[in-house]
């Protein structure tokens, strides 16, 4: 969006005005001083690029590279806000970050620091208190009471299925086995879903430290990060991220003396989806084709190199360090009884306010939508909404009272998936948007059985001679037989979720299928 010729401006201008201008926190302030840093996404993205001017906490919005000059002198040097780079809704200005309505409603957590720190410097890292539930973990706990504090918290896995975070390490610990394994799972495949590449960005030491923790609990000595290859700055900053702490000793042998050796590794994924199922995410790392396998064995028995393996995604990680630090009551404040915590999802669609959020789980559609999201873009009439990607299901306006957790999303026939949120309003086809997804999934099915290799195939084609007016008479009943059948038998969720959105746009927009069909549409 151009934000780093605004960052080379902002330095340029600010030198030639005799400010000394410091990008590294450890560089003593001297003379006029001021700090000068990139950071990650601040998750406003409608409204990028951002600038945020601290300590007042003033957020500018839409900067150009035009608007340099003023924001040095009349902000910088003046200490003045600039009225005209505010956030205005409806007449109304914001000036600060806080009070504009896209943040006041959201619960920041694990994303507290994206958009606030350089997240390229372990040292902005340390001086918010980074590490320190690393030092706890090493010191004051043992791993039995790191397992334990992680059961109680309620934390459940943000990648999609919602497992037990501490079930799944204190199966782990249980196992014995001279190697085991932590992997990160930061393959985000959902179309519409960025919420673990941000994390990745824009504060990656929180969820490296996580997986070192886990590993401190479950006595694993390795971790693997499987991040996109087609996030290279997520690769590149969690490379940098290691390489930092390894060289100050919190990383490696014999971690600050305590006798805990850990390393981590980086392994790129190359754009499989199915790659985000556990099985084939260990065969990519271990070097072989990227494909499921009959479970069981489980993971966490026969994971990576056939040994113990917890697998966790980013945002499950990043959430640890917060719990060791914070605590169980804390951590449990927020949420229902069984799905404490936040959630972080990514906002896109016909939304006025698209961007990344962080909600306390539970929080309604409506507030999602109406309330962080801004409502519909153009004061179009809400529709729809597609939750957790081709694996999810979508809500329509009867939902919007629904509280968005595991458990309810489940009994309303969606899941969470990993976040992704795709907004449609009243203009959208429906079962165009099936077939979109159906042809997403049908591209990524890795062929290993029949089931999903021949029946999306046939979904998709009934789907495609649907919207392009050729449907014929039992073809829903047909999608719907198709989709039953690959549900029960396919090998992996990629396969036994595929149909859901179809199934859950047939349930609640029959008629427009019917129309297509019936050439009315
Ligand atoms: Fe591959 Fe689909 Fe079978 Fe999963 S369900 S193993 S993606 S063919």
């Amino acid at each position: 969006s151009g934000s780093l010729e605004i960052y080379d401006e902002l330095k340029k201008i600010m030198e030639a005005r005799g400010l000394n201008v410091a990008v590294e926190l450890r560089e003593e302030p001297h003379g006029r001083s001021v700090g000068l840093k990139k950071s990650g996404c601040h998750g406003f993205c409608e409204m990028g690029p951002l600038v945020r001017i601290d300590p007042q906490g003033w957020l500018y919005v839409k900067v150009g590279v035009e608007d340099c000059e003023e924001i040095v002198e009349k902000t910088i040097i003046g200490g003045e806000p600039i009225a005209r780079l505010a956030y205005t809704k409806e007449g109304q200005s914001f000036s600060r970050q806080d009070d504009i309505p896209f943040y006041r409603k959201q619960t920041r957590r694990v994303l507290e620091h994206c958009g606030h720190i350089d997240a390229t410097s372990i040292n902005e890292y340390l001086a918010i208190g980074g590490y320190q539930a690393l030092e706890r973990a090493l010191f004051e706990m043992t791993a039995e009471e790191i397992v334990e504090m992680i059961e109680q918290s309620g934390l459940r896995g943000r990648g999609g299925g919602g497992f037990p975070t501490g079930r799944k390490w204190s199966q782990v610990k249980r196992q014995k086995a001279a190697q085991k394994y932590i992997v990160c799972n930061g393959d985000e495949g959902d179309p519409g879903a960025f919420m673990d590449r941000s994390i990745m960005e824009g504060d990656p030491h929180r969820m490296l430290e996580g997986m070192m923790i886990a590993g401190i609990a479950c006595g694993a000595r390795n971790g693997y990060v499987y991040v996109r290859a087609e996030y290279p700055i997520a690769v590149s900053r969690l490379r940098a991220a290691i390489a930092q702490a390894e060289e100050i000793g919190l990383l490696g042998d014999d971690i600050l003396g305590s006798g805990f050796s850990f390393h981590l590794h980086i392994n790129r994924g190359a754009g499989a989806f199915v790659c985000g199922e556990g099985s084939a995410l260990t065969a990519s790392i271990e070097g072989r084709r990227g494909m499921p396998r009959v479970k069981p064995p489980r993971t966490v028995e026969h994971g990576l190199f056939d040994s113990p393996t917890v697998l966790n995604n980013v945002e499950t990680f990043a959430n640890v360090p917060l719990i060791i630090e914070r605590g169980v009551a804390w951590f449990r404040s927020l949420g229902p009884e069984k799905s404490p915590g936040t959630k972080a999802f990514a906002l896109t669609g016909n939304i006025e306010n698209t961007g990344l959020i962080e909600v306390p789980m539970g929080t309604t559609l409506r507030d999602v939508v109406f309330e962080v999201g801004g409502g519909m873009r153009g004061g179009a009439d809400f529709k729809a909404v597609q939750i957790g990607g081709p694996s999810g299901g979508c809500l329509t306006a009867g939902d919007l009272d629904l509280p968005l957790d595991f458990d309810s999303l489940a009994a309303a026939g969606a899941m969470i998936g990993s976040g992704g949120l795709v907004v449609m309003d009243n203009r959208t086809c429906m079962v165009e948007v099936a077939r979109f997804f159906m042809n997403f999934t049908q591209n990524e099915s890795c062929g290993k059985c029949v089931p999903c290799r021949g029946g999306t195939k046939q979904m998709l084609a009934i789907l495609e001679r649907i919207v392009a007016g050729e449907g014929r008479a039992g073809d829903i009943d047909l999608l719907l037989e198709l989709a039953d059948m690959i549900s029960h038998t396919a090998l992996c969720g990629l396969g036994k979720t595929a149909a859901l959105p179809v199934v859950s746009t047939v349930k609640k927009f029959r008629g427009e299928y019917e129309a297509h069909i019936n050439k009315k549409y």
